[in-house]
């Protein structure tokens, strides 16, 4: 059995990043700076997206994309419940509804025939807008928010064609995406925005951090200036060696830039994204081939001409045994292990705000009881893949009979 706790999502840092933070912090310059631009630049490059501006995190990034659309109060933001609380958390934040679709249950991604269904059952269109207005509310619907969960692409075909037809914005949350193609286009190319994350335990890792994509200058400019308390474009300029510039207040922004310090991680992961990403799809290989004669489900080939971003290895172990045993069983073997997710409907501040019930998504459901992910860092060593196999084997032998 392994002798040291293997943490899940660990992530992987080398000694550039090690040489690049002490070099910001040398520099007298640790706020926003050179190196945020040096970011936004290299990130818009790898994704082929016009626009990228750097967050402090995608939870900010969500929040600030669905204010440079305009979603607010009165308006109605469609996404899924098997999902991190960031997603439906920043819709509430805009003041705007959440309103859950299930997902499709070999995918777990949204089922884009369950938003076309809340749109044209429970909703009527707007002669003069041409936008969907839902029945009883008299709410507006604005957007569409699909998840790439595990890192496997949305069918934004489907998506587009439907926010196309209703005049919806699409906003993706592309968390666990950040190497994902969909049918040949980047993720980060596709929907209107789309919403990166580099927290710890994400594929690029800036500690927190977020980016925004999108081709359109004018959300561009909007999330720039609402990023940084509303204040007229460059004024993070205001203190460098080109003179101080005066600032003019345009709208009551938030605080959510993102540090130098956070960028000089950023500027050096952003070179390896692709090495990382290969030495998942091989430990994913590896998980694979362990468990085809396991009593588990494992994930579903990737859909061809798609690319999957490798985030999450997520095994699916049968309630009825306990997949909470199963966890504390790996636990003990010393695996760490994530949960990703228990459905949102099913969180006491969205059963009680909301009225969702436990039926109300059956296949998110599903998937919420049975969820398991195991480590799938690039940190991860083959002896660390190989304890992973050995402890699952073993738990499998001992629970699953
Ligand atoms: C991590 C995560 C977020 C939030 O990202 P932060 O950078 O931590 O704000 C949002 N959505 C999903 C699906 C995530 O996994």
């Amino acid at each position: 059995m392994r002798k040291d706790f293997l943490v899940f999502g660990s992530p992987r840092i080398e000694e550039d990043e090690i040489q690049e933070v002490v070099a910001t912090l040398r520099s007298g310059w640790i706020g926003t700076g050179p190196r945020v631009g040096q970011f936004e630049t290299a990130f818009r490059d790898y994704v082929g997206a016009r626009h990228a501006m750097a967050l402090h995190s995608c939870t900010a990034a969500l929040h600030l994309s669905m204010i440079a659309i305009g979603v607010g109060p009165g308006d109605e933001v469609i996404t899924a419940p098997l999902t991190f609380a960031a997603t439906a958390n920043s819709i509430l934040h805009t003041g705007a509804h959440p309103v859950f679709v299930d997902v499709e249950r070999e995918t777990m991604l949204i089922d884009p025939e369950k938003v076309r269904e809340y749109i044209e059952t429970e909703c009527y269109i707007d002669d003069k807008t041409g936008l969907p207005i839902h029945q009883r509310s008299r709410r507006k619907v604005r957007a569409i928010l699909p998840i790439h969960l595990t890192g496997r692409p949305c069918r934004m075909d489907d998506l587009m064609a439907l926010a196309r037809q209703y005049h919806l914005y699409v906003i993706e949350d592309a968390a666990h995406a950040i190497e994902a193609v969909y049918r040949g286009r980047k993720v980060g190319t596709i929907g209107d925005l789309t919403c990166f994350s580099f927290y710890v335990t994400k594929n690029l890792v800036t500690g927190e951090g977020g980016m925004v994509t999108t081709g359109d200058e004018r959300l561009a400019d909007c999330i720039k200036t609402y990023g940084l308390h509303g204040m007229s474009k460059d004024a993070w300029q205001r203190y460098s060696d080109e003179g101080f510039v005066h600032y003019q207040v345009l709208y009551p922004g938030f605080k959510y830039n993102m540090m130098d310090l956070q960028a000089a991680l950023g500027i050096h992961q952003i070179k390896r994204i692709e090495a990382y990403h290969r030495r998942r799809e091989t430990l994913w290989r590896r998980y694979d081939e362990a468990f085809q004669t396991l009593p588990l489900q494992i994930p579903p080939p990737q859909e061809p001409g798609t690319l999957h971003a490798r985030h999450l290895y997520t095994i699916l172990v049968d309630p009825a045994k306990g997949r909470d045993t199963f966890q504390q069983a790996l636990h003990a073997r010393n695996i760490g292990t994530g949960i990703h997710y228990t459905a949102l409907h099913l969180h006491p501040y969205y059963e009680q705000t909301f009225g969702y019930r436990r039926g109300d998504f059956p296949h998110a459901e599903y998937i919420s009881d049975r969820t398991l992910s195991l480590p799938l860092s690039a940190k991860l060593t083959d002896e660390d893949a190989d304890d992973v196999i050995e402890a699952v084997r073993a738990v499998c032998a001992s629970i699953l009979h």
